[in-house]
């Protein structure tokens, strides 16, 4: 399985893990208990240069590429998909996009403090009245001098109330649904700006997700990324490496889910022998291994062609479906190896369950993520 990866990224791997193991997967109940921002967790991930993978080493970050950011969200989401998501997005969903359409002063702005973690990173697309169908979306920008003002409200934001800066999309022009959209780069600092209500979730329940409220905020026209009109390009560019993102939390959950039925099966004894014994439990094992090896495979080449600049949309796209709909299977069948336990907080496959939930909801559903295959096979 690690025929693709250099003796660089084996390591890599191995920091995430010890870290995910070491620190992460101890606070992981508890901040799901207690839906409790994984802040400490995220301070670690910084103090070992995993809150700036993307970013330059010339502008305090590791200089790495997707593949890496694989490896280390997958590691983190084995052991806590809040923070893994928390992270996911960090990296992905706003230092990305900063990096790749950011101006020179914007970059060298926000992205080192990303990078040391001294801020937090969130994106904001969805709206109350788009979801799926994001290019949809009424928040407002009006420029007047060199400010623009925006309106409206954004949904389900992760890391929306904590975050430094938001990558934010807002409409510039009314006559064009997708080349009507800009980006921008969103304080919370700024006048008129707002968090509204906070979301009580099934899962993944210690990342923060909540409603941004603009209200004639004022964004300096400086903080545009990009340029007008470019937004949506910019939103659904951003979406194919998040989508990468997303597959690694999928993975990230299906393995710990294997790796704590195996540990269980191999302890609880019925009819006088270990469960692992029963043909039943060993194909259950079986069908998981073999799905998650091929979703991180999947997974693997999708972010191996991002960081090629090679198209990777379709690929994205495939890597989010497979490993989604594994990980929801998966989780299903763990709950069922561990039996009446499984469903008890005793053990952390009901987690695991109710985490692997939203990996086929976010940055696009499973139904959306087919749309996206099925129009680069018929266009
Ligand atoms: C916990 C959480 C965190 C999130 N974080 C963020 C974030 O940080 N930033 C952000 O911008 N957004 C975020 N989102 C929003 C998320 O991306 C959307 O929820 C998602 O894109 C689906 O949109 P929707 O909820 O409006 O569902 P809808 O679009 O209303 O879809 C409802 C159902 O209809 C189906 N459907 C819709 N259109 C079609 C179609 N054309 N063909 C077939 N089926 C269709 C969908 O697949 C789904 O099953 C988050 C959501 C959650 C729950």
């Amino acid at each position: 399985m690690d025929f693709a990866l250099t003796e660089e990224q084996r390591l890599i791997r191995e920091t995430a893990r010890d870290v995910a193991d070491g620190f992460i997967a101890p606070r992981a109940a508890e901040a799901d208990h207690l839906r409790k921002f994984p802040e400490e967790q995220m301070r670690k991930l910084a103090e070992l240069g995993f809150c700036g993978i993307l970013v330059p080493e010339s502008l305090g970050g590791a200089g790495l590429g997707n593949l890496e950011l694989t490896l280390v969200v997958e590691e983190v989401n084995r052991a806590c998909a809040s923070t893994g998501v928390t992270l996911s997005v960090h990296n992905s969903l706003c230092s990305g996009p900063i990096l790749r359409f950011g101006s020179e002063s914007q970059k060298k702005r926000y992205l080192p403090r990303l990078a040391r973690g001294e801020i937090w990173g969130a994106y904001a697309l969805s709206e109350p009245g788009s979801g799926s169908d994001a290019a949809a979306l009424a928040c407002r920008a009006v420029r007047k001098g060199d400010r623009y003002f925006l309106t409206g409200t954004k949904r389900f934001i992760t890391t929306g109330g904590r975050a430094g800066v938001i990558v934010l999309m807002a409409r510039t022009d009314t006559s064009h649904k997708q080349k009507g959209i800009s980006t921008f780069l969103v304080e919370p600092a700024f006048k008129g700006f707002s968090v509204g209500r906070k979301d009580e979730k099934m899962g993944i329940r210690g990342s923060e997700t909540v409603d941004l409220v603009l209200e004639d905020c004022e964004v300096p026209a400086e903080n545009r990324l990009g340029d007008e009109g470019q937004g949506f390009t910019i939103a659904m560019n951003t979406l194919d490496g998040g989508r990468i993102g997303i597959a690694a939390q999928a993975i990230g959950i299906s393995q710990a889910c294997l790796d704590s039925s195996i540990k269980y099966a191999k302890e609880r004894h019925q009819f006088g022998q270990p469960i692992a014994d029963f043909q039943a439990i060993q194909w259950k094992l079986a069908d998981m291994a073999a799905a998650i090896h091929a979703a991180r495979l999947l997974m693997w080449r999708a972010a191996w062609l991002r960081d090629r600049g090679e198209p990777h949309t379709t690929e994205a796209a495939m890597a989010k479906l497979v490993a989604s709909q594994a990980a929801n299977r998966i989780a299903k069948d763990a709950v069922q190896v561990f039996g009446g336990a499984g469903y008890t907080c005793e053990f952390p496959v009901e987690r695991f369950f109710r985490d692997a939930r939203i990996t086929e909801l976010y940055e696009g559903t499973t139904e959306v993520q087919r749309l996206v295959i099925a129009r680069s096979l018929l266009k």
